[in-house]
């Protein structure tokens, strides 16, 4: 099962047995981004799903019209052997609550991101499976790669092994959503958690968006254009991480001017300086010690007051007017991608 390559375990379809969920029931809870495609592809791929939503959701026809039963949250669990609990991250701790007494011994509470588990948020019952499947994709990928046959790299991980065959299970359902085609990687949950919050806070989400912003000020408060500067940070980011992501840094590098290698390569680190590192450093630490996780608990319970007027101010920054101007006049691009995302339930 051990790819040399690899320093971890990773799993392909050979790996996994499905026979570990053919006679089983598994309850999808929730019809959004994640939900959809693992009740469809599960689906397809021969298993017995039920789909949990409450009884006002949109989604309930949506999810009958693409042929699934549906029923209430606590009725699909008691129904299930398998409970797939992929409701936003913020309202598990209830809707786990609403179906815990629907757990019978031996069945499984299943996660695609560990968040709840780890930070203490749901304290499953000792008698169940506690697993993680966890495609690395938004759900729309997960299901589009599953129709043409292709698969979606994902996490598995196992937080309690009440049968001795959690694992076994998590594989059978990492296949059935076709993660097992482009391979699996055995993780924990603590590391899922961890690695997923520090990435999107200080690189992906958190990190890129600053950086975009204070290259956008910065030119824009030296004289230069808006539009200019929003070609310059923003449109122009696609195409250097599509290089990337298909052929690393090297690839990226390669692909640039003599010029801009040169310049990227000797003012790059001054910019991200070992100030970033260190409050990079800082930010892991809060993500570790749970001071991040407590912090986004209680500003759920105090109803958003925080994240609310980031987001807004986020909406009012000058590069967001601009921007929504100018990709107005390239309509041309990128329409399939974006279409395709906002047609999903
Ligand atoms: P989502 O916001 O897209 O979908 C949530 C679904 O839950 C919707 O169908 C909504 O109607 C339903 N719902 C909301 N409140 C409910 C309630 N009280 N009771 C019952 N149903 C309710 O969520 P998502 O992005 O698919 O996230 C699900 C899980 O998958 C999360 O743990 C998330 O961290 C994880 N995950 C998401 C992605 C991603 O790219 N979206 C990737 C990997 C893992
Ligand atoms: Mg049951
Ligand atoms: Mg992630
Ligand atoms: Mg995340
Ligand atoms: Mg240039």
């Amino acid at each position: 099962m051990t790819d040399d390559d690899f320093s971890t375990t990773v799993y392909y379809d050979d790996d996994a047995d499905e026979s570990y969920l053919q006679s089983k029931t598994v309850a999808v809870l929730g019809y959004g981004s994640q939900g959809h495609a693992h009740a469809l592809n599960l689906h397809e791929s021969g298993f017995d799903v039920v789909v949990g939503l409450r009884e006002s959701s949109d989604s309930w026809p949506v999810a009958e019209e693409d042929g699934l039963d549906v029923a209430t949250p606590r009725e699909a669990a008691a129904q299930a052997d398998v409970v797939s609990i992929l409701v936003p991250d913020t309202v598990q701790p209830a809707v786990f609550e609403e179906i815990e007494p629907a757990l019978d011994e031996g069945d499984t509470v299943q996660f695609a991101h560990g968040f709840n588990v780890h930070y203490n948020q749901i304290r499953p019952p000792e008698d169940v499976d506690v697993t993680l499947v966890a495609p690395k994709s938004p759900g729309h990928i997960v299901r589009r790669n599953y129709e043409r046959d292709e698969g979606t790299p994902g996490l598995l991980a196992v937080y309690q092994d009440a049968t001795g065959e959690a694992a076994q299970e998590a594989l059978a359902y990492a296949k059935g959503i076709g993660c097992t085609r482009a391979g699996v990687i055995e993780t924990t949950f603590a590391e899922e958690t961890e690695t997923d919050l520090f990435g999107e806070q200080a690189v992906l989400c958190g990190g890129v968006t600053s950086l975009v912003k204070q290259g956008f000020e910065t030119m824009v408060d030296a004289g230069y254009s808006p539009e200019m500067a929003y070609f310059e940070v923003l449109n122009e980011l696609k195409l250097i991480v599509d290089l990337m992501y298909e052929d690393g840094l090297g690839g990226m590098w390669h692909s640039v001017s003599y010029t801009a290698e040169y310049g990227g390569l000797t003012r790059g680190d001054r910019v991200v300086d070992e100030d970033v590192r260190e409050n990079m450093e800082e930010i892991l630490e809060e993500v570790q010690n749970g001071e991040f996780a407590r912090e986004w608990i209680l500003e759920n319970q105090a109803g958003r007051p925080k994240f609310d007027q980031l987001v807004q101010a986020e909406e009012d920054h000058e590069i967001e007017a601009v921007g929504e101007d100018l990709r107005a006049l390239f309509s041309w691009s990128e329409d399939d991608e974006s279409d395709e995302q906002e047609s999903e339930p």
